[in-house]
């Protein structure tokens, strides 16, 4: 077959002019992704605003080597099809789509499930072969709820980067999960280290490939967070061993999901759907030029995403767009959930039928975003999947900054303090923490911090959290907000601040490393900084131990105790009774009754944001003292009864 071999066909040139991106015919219910087999491949692009498509064909990934060349069949509502005989497999290729008499920039299309380096060619290949052995009898770890979930938000690189990991494979996917590793002091390091910690999902910042790293250069050590998405349906290059050959990062991408499967870990991913890095010469734009976005009132692009642009959801094709991706990635890779950058940006229905297509796929797999956007958008906001609405979502979880804000301090504001480093008035919005952003008659709604009234409608539909990639490490934003503060003072903050969130109701979150007292040495907004401010240095572990241990025995606590894990708001209602206190700084409750299947009948929470003891009265009975200060004994540590003593800046749990 010659260059242009397909140009000479019959076919039938429309122009098409339509008033509005509604009225372009859409073929949503189309398998858009292009089909293999040893006897031929079918290549396919919708694109209704297409005069021609032509399909390119490369030996590479990479240069000047077109073999051959083809135009694609006009087929029904927007759609462009061929069909070519023989085993293309290896093969690379693009698709170019005229469009107002020229022809747009190349690209892979936007279903493309293998890319070469940078992801500027899609690659045939038969997605079988990039299975590792046993791929096909592991099957995802047990998850008996979403209340049972630990997020831990991991970025590929950080994780191993470091020298002092001890990794074979520094800052790649297979790095993850290579076993074994220490640092110099002889504490584990990278998966054994995670394991250890015993979080149930690795949350990994985006690992679809994005655009601003350079994969033809990785020898010059680059860093990006990923939130500049390019290929939505192949993982990043950079993080393989080998990002010319579009086979590796599949191959490895699978390792590394199977590697967690292994020792017990749930794999989610962080999807940015809400705008591309490239926005007039988008792949988008390339096939269907406006289509895939929202359009300000002027005619230019909106910009809900604060980058540029704001994909348009509610669109047929781009929602259908957003959940082929997603089932995708959790049939082909078995991803455990996914986590949705500025889901305000999308709307609630889209949001909705993914639940509902991923529950088909497995009933487990779990979905939460950041309820909010980057900036305005012309979605009204009652159609955003915005926290507000999160009442109308359905088992999609919003992050809960009313928690992140209220226990350590605005995040926006470097004075600003919150509960733990000291901060008055914020004990109702702790409240709202513990019981996972949902109504209960304990709380005086009007005093909370942002939100007047309860969002979630059950508490697995809120990620509470204090800190993640955005914004200072917990520990910087606690060393930055209180200068003041004596060192031993901020670590029994740290402490604080996620004994909070390990032992409210809604799902915890925790970001990597702070469980080591990461530091990014006060820098804020680290999205491409150098690794030496965004890694995680292995020598915390050793100097932090006794965060580490404190951080382990809480998760541990948390996970033996169903009483932290109260399925509904109803029960909490029953269930847990905040006590009132005549001091400030401190919030305590009890659950009682054997909560959720507890083994302990009666459990007492009390959290003293003092710098000085609190005097708590405790009801009748003796109780059993399980955390104190740094102490977590899970057996108990001390009986006490009456009037006790709770130690400044620090969570104490007693039990019956
Ligand atoms: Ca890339």
């Amino acid at each position: 077959m010659g260059y242009l071999s397909g140009l000479f066909r019959w076919r039938k040139v429309v122009s098409k002019e339509y008033q509005s991106f509604d009225d372009y015919p859409v073929c949503t219910d189309e398998n858009l992704w292009t089909e293999y087999t040893s006897r031929y491949a079918v290549f396919k692009i919708w694109s209704p605003v297409a005069e021609e498509v032509r399909l390119n064909i490369y030996d590479r990934g990479h240069g000047d080597d077109l073999t051959e060349s083809f135009l694609l069949d006009q087929k029904e509502n927007g759609l462009w099809k061929i069909k070519l005989r023989g085993d293309y497999k290896g093969i690379y290729y693009t698709f170019s789509v005229k469009y107002k008499g020229r022809f747009l920039d190349e690209t892979p299309g936007i279903y493309a499930t293998a890319v070469g380096v940078n992801g500027h060619r899609a690659m045939i290949i038969d997605l079988e072969d990039t299975n590792p052995e046993g791929w096909h009898n592991q099957s995802r770890p047990k998850l008996n709820s979403f209340n049972d979930i630990v997020l831990y938000e991991l970025h590929v690189r950080d994780m191993t980067i470091d020298p002092k990991s001890g990794s074979s494979f520094p800052g790649k996917y297979i790095g993850l999960i290579e076993t074994g590793t220490k640092n110099k002091e002889g504490h584990c390091t990278g998966i054994d280290h995670i394991k250890a910690l015993g979080v149930t999902h690795v949350h990994l910042l985006p690992v679809f490939d994005y655009f601003m790293v350079d994969e033809a250069a990785l020898h010059n050590p680059q860093f990006n967070w990923g939130y500049d998405p390019h290929n939505y349906n192949t993982p990043e290059g950079s993080y393989s061993t080998d990002p010319f050959n579009a086979e590796v990062r599949i191959k490895e991408f699978k390792q590394m999901v199977m590697g967690f499967h292994k020792n017990g870990i749930r794999v989610i991913m962080d999807v940015v759907f809400n705008h591309t890095y490239l926005t007039e010469n988008s792949l988008f734009n390339r096939e269907v030029p406006g289509y895939y976005y929202r359009q300000a009132k002027d005619g230019g692009w909106s910009n809900a995403s604060g980058c540029g642009n704001e994909t348009a959801s509610e669109r047929a094709m781009m929602r259908k767009y957003i959940i082929e991706s997603c089932k995708f990635w959790a049939t082909e890779y078995k991803i455990d959930g996914f986590r949705f950058d500025l889901m305000g940006v999308h709307d609630i229905e889209t949001l909705n039928l993914l639940s509902e297509e991923l529950k088909k796929i497995d009933p487990t797999i779990f979905v939460y975003g950041e309820g909010w956007t980057g900036g305005s958008s012309p979605l009204p906001e009652a159609l955003r999947a915005m926290k507000a609405n999160t009442l109308k979502l359905t088992d999609i979880a919003a992050f809960s900054d009313d928690m992140r804000d209220g226990v350590k301090g605005n995040v926006f504001d470097n004075k600003s303090t919150g509960f733990v480093s000291g901060a008055k008035g914020l004990e109702e919005t702790i409240k709202f923490g513990v019981v996972g952003s949902t109504y209960h008659p304990g709380i005086d709604y009007k005093k909370c911090k942002y939100s007047k009234k309860h969002w979630a409608p059950k508490p697995s539909q809120a990620i509470g959290y204090v800190s993640c990639h955005d914004n200072n490490t917990l520990y910087d934003k606690l060393i930055i907000s209180r200068p003041d503060a004596p060192l031993a003072d901020i670590r029994k903050m740290h402490r604080l601040a996620n004994a909070i969130v390990l032992t409210s109701q809604s799902v915890p979150f925790l970001h990597a490393g702070v469980e080591m007292m990461r530091t990014k040495y006060g820098e804020h907004n680290t999205y491409n900084l150098p690794d030496d401010i965004n890694r995680i240095e292995w020598n915390w572990k050793t100097q932090n131990h006794d965060i580490f241990d404190y951080y382990r025995a809480l998760i541990a606590l948390r996970k033996n105790h169903p009483a932290f894990r109260m399925p509904t708001s109803e029960m909490m209602g029953e269930k847990l009774r905040f006590f009132h206190l005549n001091d400030g700084g401190a919030v305590a409750y009890q659950v009682s009754e054997n909560a959720n299947g507890d083994p302990w009948k009666n459990i007492i929470v009390v959290y003293n944001a003092n710098p000085k003891s609190l005097h708590f009265a405790l009801p009748e009975g003796v109780w059993r003292v399980a955390v104190k200060d740094a102490w977590i004994v899970p057996e108990g540590i001390e009986d006490v009864s009456g009037n006790i003593s709770v130690p400044p800046i620090s969570m104490m749990v007693l039990f019956q």
